[in-house]
């Protein structure tokens, strides 16, 4: 199916500026951009980031499975502050009606792709005895020297998330909005984004971690953390809390940023047409903590990695 599948991808796919030579060729070729090359890779499979048997139920599509193989990686080049250019698109079909799949993920590739502009550069296409996978390579771009670092977070940072978090999977994980045109606009200001990373497995995870890349810790503002609205429609099916929900659910595809208070003052006061909150603090002390009373009190991080929840611990009191 291969070549004809081919042709026909041929014809749906714009031609760019950014890709010389496209699909159809031994590779493709790629114009190169200012600063620097960034590239991420991310795969999703069958089984273990979704679950075609459960489609019926909730209402999902392979188009979804399609959008969702390029957010992802799109959400992190967002948070490398990085501008995308072109992809590479590998899957691999299941035996079952392959043709028929691979047109229906291709929807939702080819709506991605239009959406943020993107390239769909080349890629391969095989079918086996298996599940679905794809598997996207991106391409893109930074500033020389400017790409936002997960380890850059210096003391006295103000800590911002975009959006609201928590409850994404009520529907919202399959078609995230990565915040790809923020970014940009964050670039555009000048502001001096220290360090950055986005929500994949949970805010208090992916936050941990942009804490320990920087070897510094956080002290958060927890009543501040924006609850989205899925949380507390989740919390009500699960019986934690909406707040909870927000602090460990997974797929949020936001942003946390950290940057000096000068920078957080000018930021706060720009429509950036995104809500950005400001959640807390970077700390000397490594951990992440809020005050209760004047007392310092312990949050451990929890989160969502491969389709698992970690364990429902509450806070924990130092
Ligand atoms: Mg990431």
């Amino acid at each position: 199916m291969e070549q004809a599948f081919l042709a026909y991808l041929r014809g749906r796919c714009r031609h760019l500026p950014q890709v010389a030579v496209g699909i159809g060729d031994d590779a493709a070729v790629i114009n190169p951009s200012d600063g620097q090359l960034v590239a991420c890779t991310d795969q999703i499979i069958d089984g273990t980031d979704f679950d075609s048997r459960r489609f019926e139920l909730d209402g999902h599509r392979w188009a979804d499975v399609g959008f969702k193989s390029i957010a992802i990686n799109l959400s992190d080049m967002a948070a490398m502050g990085g501008k995308p250019q072109a992809v590479l698109v590998t899957i691999a079909l299941p035996n079952e009606n392959p043709s028929r799949i691979a047109g229906d993920v291709y929807e939702g590739i080819l709506e991605a792709a239009a959406e943020y502009d993107l390239a769909i550069a080349g890629g391969d296409i095989s079918v086996y005895d298996g599940p679905l996978s794809i598997s996207v390579t991106l391409l893109g771009s930074v500033p020389s020297g400017k790409a936002w670092l997960r380890s850059g977070a210096q003391e006295g940072d103000a800590i911002f998330v975009s959006g609201a978090v928590g409850g994404s999977l009520r529907g919202r994980h399959l078609r995230p909005q990565p915040r790809i045109q923020l970014a940009k606009r964050i670039r555009e200001l000048e502001i001096c984004v220290h360090a950055a990373i986005d929500i994949s497995d949970g805010l208090s995870l992916d936050l941990d971690r942009l804490c320990a890349s920087s070897g510094l810790g956080a002290e958060l503002e927890a009543e501040a953390i924006p609850i989205h609205a899925d949380a507390i429609e989740r919390a009500q099916e699960t019986g934690c809390t909406p707040w909870e929900h927000a602090w460990r659910d997974g797929e949020d595809f936001e942003l946390i940023l950290t940057m000096n208070q000068e920078d957080a003052k000018q930021i706060s006061k720009i429509d950036l047409g995104v809500p950005l909150t400001c959640i807390g603090e970077i700390v000397g002390r490594t951990g992440m903590w809020k005050r209760n009373l004047g007392k310092l009190e312990r949050l451990m991080p929890q989160g969502y990695v491969h389709g698992k929840s970690t364990s429902q611990a509450t806070p924990e009191s130092s």
